[in-house]
């Protein structure tokens, strides 16, 4: 079992499989981010499935594949097939904005992918193009779609936005209810890499829904970040609030990016590389690697002080 500084079990592992993206998001990214990591620098696949084997069998149970955009990667299906292999039962789950998910769900699932997490932020076409700098929206509601006809479990992440998508919200709150997704509003996480003026509030949020849904508060989702709201009918959704709750007491996350930082948290500057020790196969020293990361996790993230971090969410994966 991995447990952290603090007391906490750490067993969930979120992994980035690249900081590049073919999307934009206004609250993501620079439109030209800067700073790429060279592809020489990444982790083959089969040296990040070396680290995530020393996870699991450390306690890992839940490993999340993102980015940057994780579709882009090629081999992405090959990858999930190494993970899967070795540990059918771990809860196996990929975060994408579903641009080129229509041609790769069926591989994804038959590979043993188990859940989806997609980013939605509008139904409109030209809100989506505004936000993601790029016409996106056919294409990411096809792939949705194909997800949902070949199997795979539909998150669906909604970041709402000051006068740009804040006018949408039951919109995409009823559109997943009729396809039966659960849907996560997640307040904008302010980052200087950003282009955005103003995300809403979970109480900006939850006062544009009851403008026609009665509610109830819930809990939170388990060690998730996502605080549960119901519906009187029963159906769920999510608002994850950064702003009312920082979740560090039960955090049960690590991170590692392409290039193979480990991160014990997503606003905390110190991180770790595993990649020396993982290319040199000294599995034992990317083990001490992890355990020296997990005795460094702060007890409480660094956001809005000085020793916060300025990685992008696009390089850690969000
Ligand atoms: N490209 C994939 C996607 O968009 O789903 C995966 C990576 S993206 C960095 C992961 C999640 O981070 C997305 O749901 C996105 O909406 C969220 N995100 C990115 N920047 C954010 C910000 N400034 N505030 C809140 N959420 C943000
Ligand atoms: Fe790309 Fe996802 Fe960031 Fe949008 S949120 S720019 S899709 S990494």
């Amino acid at each position: 079992m991995l447990i952290d500084g603090h007391g906490r079990k750490v067993n969930y592992l979120r992994v980035s499989v690249t900081e590049r993206c073919n999307f934009r998001c206004q609250y993501c990214m620079p439109e030209k981010p800067f700073s790429w990591v060279p592809q020489e620098k990444l982790l083959s696949f089969e040296d990040m499935f070396e680290f995530i084997k020393v996870g699991i069998d450390e306690g890992i149970e839940k490993v999340r594949l993102t980015g940057g955009e994780p579709l882009l990667r090629k081999d992405l299906d090959k990858f999930i097939k190494m993970i899967s292999d070795y540990s059918p039962s771990l809860d196996l789950a990929l975060t994408t904005n579903a641009f080129l998910l229509e041609d790769a769900a069926q591989k994804l699932k038959d590979a043993g992918l188990k859940r989806v997490n997609i980013s939605l932020d509008s139904l409109q076409e030209s809100v989506a193009h505004h936000i993601a700098q790029k016409n996106v929206l056919d294409k990411v509601l096809k792939g949705i779609a194909k997800a949902d006809e070949v199997g795979l479990k539909i998150k669906i992440n909604c970041v709402p936005l000051k006068d740009i998508n804040d006018t949408e919200l039951i919109d995409l709150l009823e559109y997943c209810k009729r396809k039966g997704y659960e849907i996560r509003f997640i307040e904008y996480m302010e980052n200087s890499h950003a282009n955005v003026k103003a995300g809403l509030t979970s109480e900006d949020i939850q006062n544009i829904i009851k403008e026609k849904y009665n509610f109830v508060r819930g809990e939170r989702e388990g060690n998730s970040p996502s605080q549960n709201y119901f519906l009187e009918d029963g159906y769920k959704f999510g608002i994850i609030e950064p702003h009312l709750d920082d979740f560090c007491s039960d955090c049960n996350r690590l991170r590692i990016t392409a290039e193979g930082y480990l991160i014990p948290c997503l606003y905390f500057e110190d991180a770790l590389s595993i990649a020396d020790a993982i290319k040199s196969k000294n599995i034992k020293e990317a083990s001490n690697i992890l355990k020296k990361v997990l005795q460094n996790k702060p007890e409480k993230n660094k956001w809005g002080s000085e020793d916060n971090s300025d990685r992008a969410f696009y390089e850690t994966g969000g």
